[in-house]
């Protein structure tokens, strides 16, 4: 099987052509981010019309890449949110056309299963999963008992993790999105400061990361006024311990819950180095039989490979959408 996949609900405009559901013929990625850096953020407007501009190229690209024509296409799948909205209609007409004109079935795939299913390029995985889904937009302990089936057990009560590395990259003057850059400088400093660890020892798969943010910002703030400078690499690497720190003991924490197989983090935050070594070590302590999966750098942010990767499974069951679809900004990932 080969699917012909479409992302666009944010700031990357991407197609990609995937085998049989893991194996990645290509995957091009046109990024909007220098567009988006002089306002800190993504700005929706903005986001649209580069993704008109780009959405042709990008698929006649992945045609390119993987050496291939529509004749060996058998279905065309597109993200159908968790996103903007304005950004999601463009892939979806883009989608919706290509399916029409070319007389392929189209599939659905949320977001969120997408950047899950971003490790199935790698290994196949096995169920029963637990995801730790960390991204811009989303802090989720999702369980997945099959292909195709999620529970979200747990979830953030405010800021998403990575909407928060966002914000005190901003504060800290750093160019957006200030994830990456606030890892590398955590590893240039130390842990010098207790910021808060909220809900470490609750019993439940729930995050909350406003207060974290608001202690990193206010303690910038108050040092401001003092006169004193803080050195930056200390602050992002006493967020970064205690964000992280959070992360890995809600993680373990449902793994004792929910015995699984594999562990398989996903969204743009497992990129991050800390999240990485420190749940590579805390699981092969306590969990040495579950496999851990982290996808490689350049599929944790978004890609359209991931969604490739996520429509097999509504293929092989037959789940195909008409040309009603519509986009789902708010789309929620749970059976
Ligand atoms: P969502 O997937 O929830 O809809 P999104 O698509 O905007 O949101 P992703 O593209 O999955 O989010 O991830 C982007 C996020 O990942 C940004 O917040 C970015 O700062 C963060 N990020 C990227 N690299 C790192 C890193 N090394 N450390 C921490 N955060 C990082
Ligand atoms: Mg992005
Ligand atoms: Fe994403």
């Amino acid at each position: 099987t080969n699917i012909l996949a479409i992302e666009s609900s944010c700031d990357e405009t991407s197609a990609a052509i995937i085998k049989d559901g893991h194996e990645m013929r290509s995957n091009v990625v046109a990024s909007q981010i220098k567009s988006h850096m002089r306002f800190g953020g993504v700005v929706p407007e903005i986001a649209s019309r580069h993704h008109v501009e780009q959405i042709t190229q990008v698929i006649a690209a992945a045609f390119k890449e993987a050496g291939c024509d529509w004749d060996v296409i058998d279905a065309v799948a597109v993200t159908q949110g968790p996103g903007l909205v304005g950004a999601l209609l463009i892939g979806i007409t883009a989608a919706k056309s290509l399916a029409f004109a070319h007389n392929k079935p189209l599939i659905a795939v949320n977001h969120m299963a997408g950047h899950i299913y971003a490790s199935q390029l790698v290994e196949r995985l096995n169920f029963p999963l637990l995801s730790l889904v960390v991204s811009g937009g989303h802090t989720e302990l999702v369980y997945m008992p099959s292909h195709g089936h999620f529970q979200t057990i747990g979830d953030t009560r405010d800021d998403a993790v990575g909407e928060a590395y966002d914000k005190i990259g901003r504060v800290l003057g750093l160019a957006y999105p200030g994830g990456k850059k606030i890892d590398e400088l955590a590893q240039e400093g130390q842990d010098i400061y207790d910021y808060p660890r909220a809900m470490i020892n609750e019993d439940n798969f729930d995050f909350s990361f406003s207060g974290l943010k608001s202690a990193v910002i206010n303690h910038l703030h108050n040092a401001d006024q003092r006169g004193e400078t803080l050195k930056q690499a200390d602050i992002a690497a006493s967020f970064q311990a205690a964000a992280v720190d959070v992360l890995v003991a809600k993680t373990l924490r449902a793994l004792d819950h929910y015995p699984v197989k594999d562990l398989v983090v996903a969204g743009g935050v497992a990129a991050n180095s800390s999240l990485r070594q420190k749940l590579k070590i805390a699981v092969a302590k306590a969990y040495p039989d579950v496999k851990l999966h982290f996808p490689p750098l350049a599929l944790c942010g978004d890609n359209a490979a991931m969604i490739g990767a996520a429509a097999q499974y509504h293929y092989d069951k037959g789940e195909f959408a008409d040309l009603s679809l519509d986009a789902k900004p708010g789309l929620a990932l749970n059976d």
